[in-house]
């Protein structure tokens, strides 16, 4: 696909766990397993300092909503439950997010106050997450061009969700986690790949303060693009940065088909739904479909939207399982609706066939009409053929500006709309944080090695091909491989095993993420004892996988992967030596050909190669 044709602008936020204790309070910030306790809140508005948040849809929103809570024993105290104001912000932290600011040039203000940013969905106690913004107009420098930074942020982390919709509860453990969050100016001739490939850069960059939170859950991207007569869609929650690039690629796809729709609704000459919603709750009395008698037992209604020689529109495909009526459920459920059915899916599974039937007499539709229903308490239903309504018509001349929400298969939900600016109030219980020439001054002393010159010394002092060590680099396994050359393991055996051997393994469905630092460890040293031949490693942790519990001499003798000794092999090759012609060009390849035949896999190769030539000489 031609980005540069289809005018893609594309920028990131990135948001990075920091290593420390809780922005607010000394809590730790490692997530724990089980609650200590639980609570349920019910979340009251009060007016904001501002007062730009419309009271009504906030009551409105509230006020039906109670919230579950879980406490736990290390990481969370009175200043997560918001019984108590927050402490000083954390100093390290701050430091943390100087430090990475510094590396991405940044200016920072000298005196920072911190924000309230509304937050309505119950993840913060407080109703609002705390932020500040240190510093703005940096710049990263990438292998892939230089892309300007708008701002840095540190703020507390969200908590985290667990259990089934209606059930679910908060986990306060994450509450107040601190977060730094950066903004990218717009990406340089963007396409998905170079998105991805400044992100990785980026998080590498981040990775070398050895100041981040690792693993699952602790980077997040948001990343908001556009495409010429398109719309601006900011797409949240990227876990797995590898996953960029799809997501990109499936909104590009996503608005190109939305802008064919608009085309082929147009050319069809639709009108906008005008008519309102019909009651046909009588119609469903009988019904044999369990959620809609549970509706309207429950005093709900189920309402038609008819929609005139609309029929394959709300059907039309977007995503890969996603069609424009994916879309419209997602307004539906906006609102507070379970989902909507409509006549372009099938509607065998529904078992309302004798009320479809019925629908299509009494509104006399003939067969190129569509039509969509919902069954829930009627202020509900009213709301969401509203929201659908006007997404419809919206579709006429333009789609919408929206936040999205990134599902882990890559393609995105509707979640609101774009959020204006009007959420950020200042918190009045923390005073001033200072920025000192001094501080920066410090701190400068202390930055770590760039990227490159991790690059550089990877190729250098550890002899790596310059792709291997472009790999290494943005690794997250950097760490792991760190620690275990600085444990004496030769660089050029363990940089393979980590990057190549693993995901060979992963491919082929070997659980590796049962690995610790300790079975490398092991591995490596029993290699260098010549256990088993270093050809043997894919064959060991695939064993190995399977039972981690094992040290490393069971695994070996179960697998029959043991080594053999150097004396065995002499003995076996003076023996074999006796069946060739010694004095003959060929004499080495042919005793090596035999001995690779028996050995293969227990022994080193060069072990091999170097008995042969002796006992040959
Ligand atoms: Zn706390």
């Amino acid at each position: 696909m031609d980005y540069k044709k289809l005018g893609l602008k594309a920028g990131l936020e990135f948001h990075q766990r920091l290593d420390t204790h809780k922005l607010f309070c000394n809590c730790s910030s490692v997530l724990e397993e089980n609650p200590s306790v639980e609570f349920t809140r019910r979340l009251r508005p009060t007016a904001s300092e501002l007062g730009k948040v419309d009271p009504a849809a906030l009551n409105e929103f509230l006020s039906k909503k109670t919230f579950n809570y879980q406490g736990f024993e290390n990481s969370v105290c009175l200043v997560e439950q918001d019984e108590e104001p927050p402490h000083e912000v954390n100093k390290q932290a701050l430091e943390i997010a100087l430090k990475i600011g510094l590396m991405l040039d940044m200016n920072f203000f000298d005196q920072v106050q911190v924000m309230r940013k509304t937050v309505i969905d119950g993840s913060n106690t407080a109703g609002f997450q705390r932020t500040m913004m240190l510093g703005h107009n940096g710049e990263l420098k990438t292998p892939y061009g230089e892309v300007g930074i708008l701002g840095i942020f540190l703020e507390e982390e969200s908590s985290g969700i667990v259990g089934e919709k209606g059930k679910a509860a908060y986990r306060l453990d994450r509450l107040g986690i601190p977060l730094i969050e950066i903004a990218t100016d717009l990406i340089p001739e963007p396409t998905p790949e170079k998105v991805k490939d400044v992100a990785l850069y980026l998080g590498s960059l981040l990775r070398t303060t050895r100041q981040v939170q690792r693993g699952q859950g602790t980077i997040r991207q948001d990343v908001n693009i556009s495409i010429k007569d398109g719309a601006r869609v900011e797409l949240k929650g990227v876990q797995d940065i590898r996953m960029l690039e799809q997501v990109i690629e499936f909104e590009v796809q996503r608005q190109l088909k939305l802008l064919e729709l608009k085309d082929e609704m147009k050319k069809r000459k639709l009108e906008k739904p005008k008519v309102k919603p019909i009651d046909v709750t009588e119609i469903f009395r009988d019904t044999k479909n369990e959620f809609i008698k549970k509706a309207i037992h429950s005093n709900g209604v189920v309402k038609l939207l008819v929609l005139k020689n609309y029929k394959g529109v709300i059907g039309a495909e977007l995503n890969p399982n996603r069609r424009f009526g994916s879309e419209l459920g997602d307004y539906a459920k906006a609102v507070g609706v379970g989902g909507i059915i409509h006549t372009d899916e099938n509607l065998g599974k529904y078992k309302i066939q004798n009320e479809v039937l019925e629908i299509v007499a009494k509104n006399k539709l003939e067969e190129s009409d569509a039509f969509i229903l919902i069954a829930e308490s009627e202020d509900k239903v009213d709301n969401a053929f509203n929201a659908i309504s006007k997404r419809i018509g919206a579709a006429f001349s333009e789609i919408p500006n929206e936040t999205r929400n990134v599902m882990p298969d890559g393609v995105s939900m509707y979640m609101r709309p774009l959020a204006g600016a009007s959420r950020m109030y200042p918190e009045t219980d923390i005073s001033y944080v200072n920025i000192t020439q001094k501080m920066l001054g410090e701190l400068k002393k202390q930055l770590p090695k760039t990227p490159e010159q991790i690059s550089a010394e990877l190729e250098k002092k550890h002899r790596l091909s310059k792709q291997l060590a472009g790999i290494m680099m943005l690794s997250k396994n950097y760490e792991l491989f760190e620690s275990l050359v600085g444990k004496g393991h030769d660089a050029r055996l363990v940089a393979p095993t980590l990057e190549y051997t693993l995901t060979e393994l992963r491919r082929q469905g070997v659980d590796v993420e049962v690995f610790t630092e300790a079975h490398f460890d092991a591995l490596f040293k029993a290699l260098k004892e010549n256990k088993f031949a270093k050809e043997a490693i894919p064959k060991v942790l695939a064993a190995w996988a399977s039972k981690p519990h094992y040290n490393i001499v069971q695994v070996i003798e179960e697998a029959g992967l043991g080594g053999v000794s150097e004396k065995e092999i002499r003995d076996y090759a003076v023996g074999a030596m006796k069946k060739i012609d010694t004095s003959g060009p060929r004499a080495f390849n042919m005793l090596m050909g035999d001995l690779m035949k028996k050995y293969r896999g227990k022994a080193d190769g060069a072990l091999i190669a170097r008995i042969a030539k002796e006992v040959l000489s």
